[in-house]
This record gives C-alpha cells, structure tokens and sequence, in this order.
C-alpha cells in the first residue's frame, strides 16, 4: 500500500471511466471500484460510469494525506481531524461489504465509528480475519 499515485495525471474538467483510471494510475480496475468504498465520487447516471477528474484528484489527495499517517488497530482517519483519531466508547460498529480479500478470499469487512474529538463518522477497512480482535478490543 505503498505506492504513490501521480494525481496530475488528471484533468480537472475531463471525465474517466474505472478503466482509464486504472490504466493512468498502472493499477487493477477493481482497485478503483474498491475506491468508491473508500469514498471516490463516481457518476453512474450514465454507462460506463464516469468519474471526474476533479474528484479523482481530490480523492487521491486524501489517500495521500491517509498514509502519512500510521493508524495504530483501534484508530481511525478522521477527514475532518486530518490525523489518527480514536472513536467515541459505543459507537463502533461493522459490516461485510460483497468484497473478498486476498488468495484466501476472506471477506472484506468495514468499521465504523464517531471520531472522539470532532463526531464525524469514520470508516476502515480490514479483512475479515481481524474482526474478533477488533470486536474484543472495542466492545471492552
Ligand atoms: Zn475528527
């Protein structure tokens, strides 16, 4: 999770479709699909669905701005906080997103939770292999 994407590949005006954006950033098609988890803006009004060059960018920004910073098993990225926040004792929660993981194909799983210093919802992915770690460490 290293890798560093080139976000001035990008137009601000123009339009992509998932294939072109994985094809500019030298990654897999479900990557950017997986994106849109993660909170890329696409438009699906239309087919293929689009992406804008804007939203891209702005997307590839915050990822950026997310890897700074090594988040510790029970922290979370705050957008808002732009740092490693933990979360508000009884707010988090998870789900099983249709994603699986990996060569063992564990599922992929989603965790929620209210950033502790400002309430805005936060959200991490894990697979589903952590989930009992997790759950003993926030529901304690
Ligand atoms: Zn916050």
């Amino acid at each position: 999770m290293s890798k560093k994407y080139d976000a001035r590949k990008f137009n601000d005006y123009d339009f992509y479709d998932v294939n072109e954006v994985a094809e500019i950033l030298s990654v897999n098609p479900k990557t950017v699909r997986k994106w849109e988890l993660e909170g890329l803006k696409m438009d699906r009004q239309k087919r293929p669905i689009y992406i804008h060059g804007k939203d891209i960018k702005a997307f590839l920004k915050q990822k950026k701005l997310k890897r700074r910073c090594k988040l510790g098993i029970k922290e979370f990225y705050c957008s808002k906080c732009r740092a490693a926040v933990e979360i508000e004792p009884n707010s988090f929660e998870y789900t099983f997103t249709e994603k699986c993981l990996g060569a063992k194909n564990n599922r992929q799983v989603i965790t929620k939770g209210k950033c502790k210093n400002c309430g805005t919802k936060v959200a991490r992915f894990w697979s589903e292999q952590k989930i009992n770690i997790l759950e003993k460490l926030f529901k304690t």
